[in-house]
């Protein structure tokens, strides 16, 4: 997972021009080069299948903190050129957020066990996954961006924007960045993994496990954060000599108290590494955030989500199309991510942490993050100001606001994640470990891809009152 960080900063300015200029061997350009590259009116089936490649050889350079050699793989990328604009994402925000600061590490974990990432302003998720994922998606490609054209961006579906692999010293990291189902700005107090199925659906006690309180010293395995730290030196070297043609960051990082809440994370520690041309944070967390519940747990919280009629209504219509156009590709195990702000809740934690962050700044000797040059040190800074549970609809696009009889006010946020696993390679999975426990012809018991969506489906429309 150490490698996404590097990997993120690899997509920085000039290196981004050199990825999408029409000849890739054309020396590395600046953005400004590029602003004039039409985003195509329509792509070609080759662009379905095309990749575009850099290699960095740093020979004497910063060898002690950075790899000498590192390759950079973009697939089809006109192709997720073309769905960040059909999803409203404008190409200069989207490397901005990618790579104006390192992207924190987050403590969700997927099916496979991978980390993810978020981008530093919290828009985007960056997930490893593994190259069969990634051919999944080259499988798919095609019919999700007909899908995405013909219902114009407007989906519950994950928004796929920019598909990666990292090569380190021959280790390949995959990485697909898609958008934050949350807010990049307001906290979920609670977040729910829904499939429809009761069957094992229900945190376990380690997911459950109270976080620590935050002043509890970060991570319980410091060697993480060391590690966590060496990876931010490349990363800012890396970025500062791309930047300034140099770098030389502090030996020891400043280590910060935590700034209020960031999102719905709540960061214990920060650490600064800056050579005084550019800086860069580390955001630590405790353990854990977050809990991730799941379908039992829903239930027995008598969890309702109170959304009015025509918002209900609008929400099943994209479930129904999206599960349906899953069901036609033979994908299934995906799931309903869904998150819950509450106003009143969030306003109180926002007054809690202003209180603190005033005794804090009383206590220390203004040691405490500044605003570098070259990283926003306030990474939810909203331009226009909004008022609570307020939201850009443009960006929080996930959002629903509860309806009037609700018993709170809150915000949901919904959509639906991790859609890559594919039927027959499922199938083929339990098979072998059948075979292996029950011998030869055992028989496999489950779910198709058509009943899957079914009952993802029915059991949306019985949450939602
Ligand atoms: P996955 O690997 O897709 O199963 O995701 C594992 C966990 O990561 C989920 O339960 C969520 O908590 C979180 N997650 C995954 N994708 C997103 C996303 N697009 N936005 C926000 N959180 C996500
Ligand atoms: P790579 O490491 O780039 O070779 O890609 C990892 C996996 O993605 C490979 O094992 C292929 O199965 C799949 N893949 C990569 N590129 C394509 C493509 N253009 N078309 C179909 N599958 C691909």
């Amino acid at each position: 997972c150490c490698g996404a960080p590097v990997a993120l900063q690899a997509l920085s300015a000039s290196l981004m021009a050199k990825i999408l200029a029409p000849s890739s061997k054309a020396a590395a350009g600046t953005i400004n080069e590029l602003s004039h590259v039409q985003i195509p009116i329509m792509l070609m089936p080759d662009d379905f299948k095309a990749y575009s490649k850099i290699k960095v050889d740093n020979h004497l350079f910063n060898k002690e903190n950075m790899p000498s050699h590192f390759k950079f793989k973009e697939y089809c990328p006109l192709v997720f050129r073309n769905l960040r604009e059909r999803f409203g994402i404008d190409d200069q925000d989207f490397q901005n957020s990618l790579t104006r600061s390192a992207p924190l590490l987050s403590e969700a974990q997927g099916r496979s066990g991978a980390r993810f990432h978020t981008s530093y302003d919290k828009r985007y998720v960056i997930k490893t996954i593994s190259s069969e994922d990634v051919a999944e998606m080259h499988n798919i490609l095609k019919k999700y961006h007909q899908f995405i054209v013909e219902c114009h961006g407007n989906t519950l579906l994950p928004q796929f924007l920019g598909m990666y692999r990292l090569t380190v010293d021959g280790d390949e990291t995959y990485m697909i960045v898609t958008r934050n189902v949350f807010s990049h700005r307001l906290s979920v107090y609670k977040k729910y993994d829904l499939k429809g199925s009761t069957v094992a659906r229900e945190a376990s006690d380690k997911e459950k496990q109270p976080r620590p309180p935050e002043d509890m010293p970060p991570r319980p395995k410091s060697g993480n954060v060391q590690q966590r730290l060496q990876t931010l030196r490349i990363a800012t070297r890396f970025y500062c000599a791309m930047k300034h043609g140099t770098c030389s960051p502090d030996a020891d990082p400043q280590v910060s108290p935590p700034p209020a809440r960031v999102c719905c994370y709540r960061p214990s520690k920060v650490l600064v590494v800056s050579c005084g041309l550019c800086v860069l944070v580390l955001v630590v967390y405790p353990a854990k955030e977050l809990p991730t519940y799941k379908d039992n747990d829903f239930i027995n919280d008598g969890q309702k989500i109170h959304i009015d009629d025509e918002n209900k209504k609008m929400f099943m219509e994209k479930l129904r199309k999206d599960v349906e156009f899953l069901a036609q590709l033979k994908l299934m195990d995906y799931s309903l991510l869904v998150g819950i702000h509450d106003v009143e809740r969030a306003e109180q934690e926002e007054v809690e942490s202003e209180d603190n962050e005033g005794e804090e700044e009383g206590e220390s000797d203004g040691g405490g993050v500044g605003t570098p040059p070259d990283s926003p040190s306030n990474t939810l800074d909203s331009t226009k100001p909004l008022s609570p549970g307020e939201f850009d609809p443009t960006i929080d696009v996930y959002a629903i606001k509860s309806n009037d009889s609700a018993p709170r006010k809150e915000l949901y946020f919904m959509a639906v994640i991790d859609i890559l696993q594919h039927y027959d390679a499922k199938k083929k999975a339990a098979h072998a470990a059948k075979t292996v426990k029950h011998g030869a012809g055992a028989e496999i018991s489950t779910v198709n891809p058509e009943q899957y969506s079914k009952r993802l489906y029915d059991f949306i429309a019985t949450i939602l009152s």
